[in-house]
């Protein structure tokens, strides 16, 4: 049942307990004063059955530990082991010493996965990030955005690994649902995949090879034996066998033989190649020297260098082999419904094409860019033999229909006429065909030269995306102003370092965009209290409100009782002599 954290604080509340034990400027004071109140319980109510049931974990507190967990990359067991003994957080979370219980891992892990299929997560990240942005006069007018490739959970099957686990997976499953089909169907397979023996990889090549072979011929056993079972068949262990088997195998008639073939594909087919049945969401891609089974997360922030501190306002995670233009519309929808839309952005060429420019524009964007399908090289560029593009004719774009006009040929030849196809949309420029023939430049000219006529298809997309290439490899000054772009790597670097989103601690891709969208708000948070405090535009409550002179001798002498009575619990349960408090750089702790 949903119900929200109680605003009253306990009579043991660390800060009652023990005022002085932190300094007044210590993050955890800061995050007290100005994050913890502003976590929307009402966020997470979609989480809960509203009237039965028990109390669900206060959310506050469990938000805010998921929270510690990706500034300082602690796992389940660890924020349980901490949120006892690590004062900071007991202060930042109004912890009391004593009356309530820890959230234990498990609890703390099926929060977070209630959160996999709800927007509870970016609703939250969207209202912190609106009041950081809020509080410290963020001007979200300039924006940048990038993306990075997450390695899966998982190691990196092969072929030989991908076959051999799937049918181990999907037998394991089998053998404790209906032992005695396991029975029957593993008597004909051509090894005993559940032996004791977990190597996925086979050095020897030729072995290998022909490994692979039988092992698709029991893929293929499997699958015919399973397909028409009415129960089998809704296993998930066997959908992803069946998947994995359509997409490397097909099976071929051979006249010669009685039986049908098994062929391995020499690429697999399909869009969503499974590439570990552990983790069907896992793309593999293959990006120059580096190779990823995983997914790709994207990062956008602020970039105005008027900012004091820059916030990242978006963070999403697709699969690996998503293209960066696919999900640059995601992207910019979700800036507009968290009323972060930007005026100006700026991409790479993974981003920045025609078409997005186009749409950009009509989102209110100007995407800010080089653009992507073209040499980015400055010599081919200059090149006096480079291909012509139509950014080389002089055109002019209609402002209100969109509709694009040519006025000349880069040799100064007039268009004999125009016509816009209704089928594709775009224009079709003619030209006198018997003077293209003639034209020395016709072999880098983009018109493609008939018996009577010469064609050049042009749209207002191809256009724009021509034009930026020529902008940005002609003009200095615009490149420079696109250098802000780089920016992104430092925080797409400290998001990896910091708070570990290279490699995915999750199996399905929707509780890796959870743990980027962490990662996300505790880098805000982190940025928002470290900055607060350099530039003044943070300030504890408890730093600013000094105690009456009776009221602090009262807090003191209470603080003393009461930790020799806690001293005392502790030394008769556990036989433990010392209690103590102690802060090293980074933590600090109580320790019993
Ligand atoms: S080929 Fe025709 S359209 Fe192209 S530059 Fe030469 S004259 Fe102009």
């Amino acid at each position: 049942m949903f119900c929200k954290t109680s605003p009253q604080t306990s009579f043991f509340d660390v800060q009652k307990v023990l005022p002085n034990v932190l300094s007044k400027d210590d993050w955890c004071y800061l995050y007290r004063d100005q994050v913890y109140p502003f976590i929307d319980e009402g966020i997470f109510r979609e989480l809960y059955p509203s009237e039965t049931g028990r109390p669900n974990t206060p959310i506050k507190k469990a938000v805010s530990i998921l929270i510690f967990m990706d500034m300082e990359r602690h796992t389940w067991r660890g924020a349980e082991f901490l949120q006892t003994r690590r004062i900071d957080w007991m202060i930042a979370t109004k912890t009391p010493l004593l009356g309530e219980a820890p959230i234990d891992h498990t609890t703390l892990f099926k929060f977070f996965l209630r959160m996999e299929s709800s927007n509870a997560a970016r609703n939250l990240f969207k209202q912190l990030t609106q009041r950081f942005i809020e509080a410290c006069g963020t001007s979200t007018k300039k924006q940048r955005t990038d993306s990075f490739f997450m390695q899966g959970w998982l190691q990196t099957l092969s072929r030989y690994g991908l076959f051999k686990e799937t049918l181990r997976v999907f037998l394991q499953n089998l053998r404790k649902q209906k032992p005695g089909l396991y029975e029957d169907i593993s008597k004909g397979l051509s090894r005993n995949y559940l032996e004791k023996e977990f190597d996925l990889t086979e050095k020897d090549h030729e072995k290998a090879q022909r490994e692979v072979k039988r092992m698709a011929q029991d893929l293929y056993a499997v699958y015919t034996v399973f397909d028409k079972h009415h129960q089998v068949n809704q296993y998930e262990s066997f959908k992803t066998l069946a998947t994995v088997f359509q997409q490397q195998c097909e099976v071929v008639e051979n006249p010669e033989k009685t039986v049908r073939e098994v062929v391995i594909r020499e690429k697999p087919v399909g869009e969503e190649i499974i590439s570990t049945p552990h983790n069907t969401d896992a793309r593999y891609v293959r990006k120059g020297k580096q190779t990823v089974c995983g997914q790709k997360g994207f990062l956008t922030e602020t970039c105005d260098k008027n900012n004091k501190t820059q916030f990242i306002t978006d963070a999403s995670v697709t699969s690996a082999t998503t293209a960066d233009v696919k999900e640059l519309p995601a992207i910019q929808e979700r800036l507009e419904e968290g009323k972060m839309k930007p005026e100006e952005q700026y991409g790479d060429a993974g981003f920045v094409n025609g078409q997005t420019i186009v749409d950009s524009h009509d989102k209110g964007i100007v995407l800010e860019g080089p653009s992507s399908g073209r040499s980015q090289s400055f010599e081919k560029y200059q090149d006096k033999d480079r291909p012509l593009d139509t950014a080389d004719f002089e055109v002019r774009v209609d402002e209100e229909n969109k509709e694009v006009s040519v006025l000349a040929c880069p040799e100064k030849q007039a268009p004999t006429d125009l016509m816009r196809s209704e089928k594709t949309g775009k224009t079709l420029v003619h030209f006198d065909a018997s003077v293209c023939k003639e034209c020395k430049v016709n072999k880098r000219c983009p018109v493609k030269i008939g018996v009577g006529v010469a064609t050049l298809t042009i749209d207002e997309a191809s256009y724009a995306g021509a034009a930026r290439h020529h902008q940005y490899m002609e003009n200095t000054d615009y490149r420079k102003r696109c250098a802000i772009r780089a920016g992104v790597e430092a925080t797409v670097s400290e998001m990896v370092r910091a708070h570990g989103v290279r490699r995915s601690k999750h199996r399905t891709e929707g509780r890796t965009r959870l743990q980027v969208l962490f990662a996300a708000i505790a880098c805000n948070v982190k940025r928002f209290i470290r900055h607060g405090v350099l530039h003044g535009y943070v300030v504890s409550v408890a730093a600013v409100t000094t105690p009456s002179a009776a009221v602090s001798v009262a807090q003191t002498a209470f603080s003393s009782f009461f930790l020799h009575v806690l001293s005392f619990i502790y030394v008769s349960g556990r036989k433990s002599p010392h209690f103590s408090i102690f802060k090293t750089k980074t933590t600090v702790s109580t320790c019993f």
